[in-house]
């Protein structure tokens, strides 16, 4: 081999090489981890500010947003921002693609809570990171429907709690807030019962609390495993005759997201 040609067979091993750095370089790109971002604003409200120091506290729904990011690949970053704003509302917004958490949605649902039963201080701000957890994880199924722009998964309230509790479920950190929103809303549902004509405030228009929405919810997680979730069926928390489909219901549900999130998995 001449001098020549030598220089020519290092200067495209060379060439080589960097078109494969740079191909690297460009798969680093389009892999780089998005994330679920979540901050919280301080608060202005008494209200508002009790809230916020309970779940800048709470690190549940950090886990759970940074397992979810390094499971599915996002095309962007999801800002879930914790606000001050007394709209007593939770919401994804598509055109700035980001989730807003009002304070007094949680004060909410916690005010509700403490009325129903007594809780030690501790329980109730278990309850508030457990229940913020939920709503947050629900608004969450709303942005990657709009985000991976998912097929119809029919109804889409039911599709984003469908994507929450699956979510929840298969994290496997996620069942404990996943219960304690259940109980909630089975308490919250029941008193409401006892009680008609209370002025109640629902949590958005867009998101019904009926009841169909919480049987759907607790027949997924006992259908995930009927033996570890059977007090949900013996404390009649879920009835008989809907558990008897929840093992066949999760399995398909569970399948069809998989074949939606297919292309996103890592
Ligand atoms: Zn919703």
């Amino acid at each position: 081999m001449s001098y020549k040609q030598l220089q020519h067979a290092v200067w495209i091993t060379l060439l080589i090489l960097s078109l494969q750095s740079c191909a690297l370089l460009e798969k680093d790109t389009v892999d780089a981890r998005h994330k679920i971002v979540v901050s919280y604003e301080t608060a202005q409200t008494t209200t508002g500010d009790a809230i916020f120091q309970i779940v800048k506290e709470g690190k549940d729904l950090e886990v759970l947003s940074d397992a979810l990011s390094s499971r599915i690949r996002m095309p962007q970053d999801l800002p879930v921002v914790f606000k001050d704003l007394k709209v007593y509302n939770a919401y994804y917004n598509p055109q700035e693609k980001n989730i807003t958490m009002d304070y007094w949605v949680i004060a909410y649902f916690a005010n509700a809570l403490y009325n129903m039963t007594p809780l030690s201080d501790e329980d109730l701000i278990e309850a508030v990171e457990n229940i913020s957890t939920f709503i947050a994880l629900h608004e969450t199924g709303h942005a990657f429907i709009d985000l991976l722009s998912l097929p119809a998964l029919g109804n889409e309230e039911q599709a984003a709690d469908e994507f929450a509790t699956l979510q929840l479920l298969q994290t496997g950190q996620g069942d404990k807030a996943l219960i304690a929103a259940i109980t909630f809303f089975s308490m919250y549902y029941q008193n409401q019962n006892q009680q008609p004509g209370t002025n109640v405030i629902q949590y958005s228009d867009e998101h019904p609390l009926d009841i169909q929405r919480y049987y759907n919810i607790v027949s997924l997680i006992y259908g995930s495993n009927p033996a570890k979730y059977e007090f949900l069926v013996t404390q009649g928390l879920l009835p008989e005759a809907r558990a008897k489909r929840s093992e066949y219901d999760y399995q398909e549900k569970t399948q069809r997201w998989n074949e939606a999130l297919a292309d996103y998995i890592r």
